[in-house]
């Protein structure tokens, strides 16, 4: 575990100003937004400044790019990276990604250390063209993970999605949490799709409870201001005004609730890692516990009721 000092590994998730498109998902803000010259300019300039904070660091890291819209498109996100990936000190690097850009870049990367979190969005990219991209990944030897939105009109695109996947790709169901909830039915169909589904369709009650976030995890924006998670609004600094061992230390969570992936597995209490392992940054579970997961649904169960994680 990290402390304030004496980091040995940080995960951080990094969100830059990009905040662009090329799908139109109804239920999203950036949905075919386009941004200018500039604003491009200004996202790769906070792009390369973190970087070079992430070049420059004496202690191992390991990077997930949350963008705001579609940034694996974009060619100084391929190249980000390739670049982290031939780093010694950096253990994984993984983003967020429709799948709808090329791939080719990946040739260049460190294989082994690339994930990706590729969500499939039905009505903006047919299964066959997906699927041809995530074949496209398996032959370059790059590790991913698939996921869909889970809306009701999405069921039927998300049964033909499991049957075509190979067995080895993990495919997650986010819940749809403003739709009203699921049905018991329901929750048993997706949890047979996604083993996991059912610790994605709760809120945890984590006002209180300890999370590693802002300890061994971080949020940093473009311009450098870091939070201990995308979730908590309040900073804990700036990633450029000294040293980030400074802002990290052990807290309990200030919020009602937690209820995403990216949150919630760093909840040490849920030891997410033991599913999840080197591939908890991009949803790959490739952790001893994955193979029986009830133990970490037991977990996730006994958070909900508010308990583990208390000090
Ligand atoms: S692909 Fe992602 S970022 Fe783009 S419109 Fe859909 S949900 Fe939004
Ligand atoms: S429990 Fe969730 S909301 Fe609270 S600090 Fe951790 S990641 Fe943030």
């Amino acid at each position: 575990m990290a402390v304030s000092g004496s980091v040995r590994h940080l995960n951080v998730l990094y969100r830059g100003p990009l905040s662009s498109c090329n799908y139109a998902c109804p239920y999203c803000p950036f949905a075919k937004r386009t941004e200018s010259a500039e604003e491009h300019a200004h996202d790769e300039r906070a792009l390369t400044r973190f970087l070079a904070w992430v070049d420059a660091q004496a202690f191992d890291v390991s990077v997930l790019f949350t963008p705001w819209g579609e940034a694996l498109v974009r060619a100084r996100y391929q190249r980000a990276l390739v670049h982290l990936s031939h780093l010694p000190h950096v253990r994984q690097v993984a983003i967020q990604t429709n799948l709808s850009g090329r791939l080719d870049w990946a040739r260049d990367a460190d294989r082994a250390k690339v994930g990706l979190w590729a969500t499939y969005h039905p009505g903006e990219v047919d299964e066959a063209r997906f699927l041809a991209r995530c074949a496209e990944l398996d032959a370059l030897g790059v590790r991913y993970s698939v996921g869909v939105v889970g809306k009701r009109s999405h069921f039927p695109a998300i049964e033909a999605l499991r049957a075509a996947l190979p067995a080895h790709v993990y495919l997650w169901v986010n819940a749809f949490k403003t739709g009203g909830g699921y049905t018991p039915e329901e929750v048993a169909w997706l949890s047979g799709i996604d083993p996991l589904f059912e610790v994605n369709t709760r809120r945890y009650p984590t006002r209180g409870a300890a999370c590693t976030a802002g300890e061994s995890a971080i949020s940093v924006e473009g311009d450098g201001t870091v939070r201990r998670c995308h979730f908590v609004s309040r900073p804990l600094g700036n990633l450029y005004d000294g040293p980030v061992e400074a802002l990290l230390k052990p807290r309990p969570c200030s919020r009602a609730s937690c209820e995403c992936h990216i949150g919630y597995v760093h909840v040490p209490h849920l030891n997410a890692a033991g599913v999840y392992g080197d591939g908890l940054l991009a949803r790959i579970p490739e952790g001893p516990e994955w193979a029986a997961p009830e133990a970490y649904l037991a977990r996730a169960q006994l958070l909900l009721r508010g308990g583990g994680g208390r000090p």
